[in-house]
């Protein structure tokens, strides 16, 4: 099916249609030639029930059962995944845009075919915070993670945007370092 453009993306909502959903760009910056823009993404049908099957398959996202969002960071979006609507932030244009729905709705079909392999993401809340992720770095603000502080980059690798290894000290052993990686691995934190 072709795409049906309503409006110009470059100053107000414009609605493209395809099979299974739409998506409207919405311009941040309010000028008309801008390069950001922020697409909402209008499902069909809703995927309520398969929002712990497809938290399962999306490497490095944030779900807790119940809430109804999936949240993940995708090469520098975010991208928010709720029962009947996707939200992405800052994308350069109608392309990118479409390809990022394409991207998702595939993600979603290719769930739904394979549901009863996948074993559901049914956590209730997560078990681990900032501050427990602090509490076990060196707190030296060395900077060798790329952080400033080790309070940033424990709030980083809360938000999944950091992985815990890239704190370069922490390789030579932390007391409750065991404890920790036990902890963000509970909580389906990348680790090691
Ligand atoms: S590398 Fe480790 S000790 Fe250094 S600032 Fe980052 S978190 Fe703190």
């Amino acid at each position: 099916m072709s795409p049906k453009i309503l409006e110009s993306p470059s100053m107000q909502p414009s609605v493209t249609s395809r099979e299974g959903y739409s998506f409207s760009l919405v311009n941040i910056d309010c000028l008309r030639d801008s390069t950001h823009f922020n697409i909402v993404m209008d499902l069909e049908a809703s995927i309520e029930e398969l929002l712990p099957y497809l938290a399962a398959r999306l490497p490095g996202c944030t779900y807790t059962h119940g809430t109804g969002v999936i949240n993940v960071m995708d090469a520098g979006h975010i991208v928010g995944i709720y029962p009947e609507r996707i939200t992405v932030t800052d994308v350069t244009g109608f392309e990118e845009a479409s390809e990022l729905c394409a991207k998702y709705f595939t993600a979603i079909r290719e769930t739904q075919a394979d549901r009863s392999s996948i074993t559901p993401v049914l956590r209730k809340r997560p078990t681990i915070t900032v501050m427990d992720i602090l509490r076990v770095l060196p707190g030296t603000n060395c900077g060798a993670c790329g952080s400033a502080t080790c309070m940033a980059f424990a709030a980083g690798v809360f938000r999944r945007e950091s992985i815990i290894w890239a704190c370069l000290p922490l390789h030579d052993g932390s007391e409750g370092l065991e404890g920790l990686l036990d902890q963000l691995r509970d909580n389906g934190y990348p680790v090691p």
